[in-house]
């Protein structure tokens, strides 16, 4: 093995970066270059996404589809009322500028805004989705513990 800098024979030698060129080179001319250090291939492990669980909310917005004509609605229903699009976000707590997208059906309102509107301006909003209940109540099975409990 020689040195690419000077020609010995060295024992050993070290990867170093010489004016941008990598070279071979013995202790001695080690000094000359920035120490290369042998990349190793890191394995990067592919990141698993983290599949975040539906919410609740989720669930519901699956669950729940709106009517069709929904932001239509919503505004005759206010304008039936005499409402500005300000005096509807404030009754619901949402912007102005949110009434407006709701009402262009730009935005989909969450399901409690949803709510919030059926019963404020008294349409129905939601389509009844049958057979898709979902339900997040867990029921506990009763244990030999809860038995006794129950008893005392
Ligand atoms: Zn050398």
């Amino acid at each position: 093995m020689r040195c690419e800098v000077c020609g010995r024979e060295a024992r050993k030698l070290y990867p170093v970066l010489i004016e941008g060129v990598e070279m071979m080179v013995c202790d001695e001319c080690k000094k000359f270059g920035k120490p290369l250090t042998i990349k190793k291939k890191r394995v990067i492990s592919k990141q698993i996404k983290k599949i975040v669980p539906y919410s609740k909310d989720v669930f519901q917005n699956m669950d729940r589809d709106l009517l069709p004509g929904w932001g239509e609605k919503i505004r005759k229903a206010r304008e039936a009322r005499g409402w500005s699009r300000e005096q509807l976000g404030a009754k619901v707590g949402e912007k102005t500028t949110t009434i407006a997208k709701i009402e262009n059906e730009e935005l989909r309102p969450p399901d409690k805004t949803v709510e919030k509107l059926e019963k404020l301006l008294e349409i129905q909003l939601f389509e009844k989705v049958e057979g898709h209940v979902v339900q997040n109540i867990k029921k506990k099975p009763l244990t030999l513990g809860d038995l006794i409990k129950k008893d005392e």
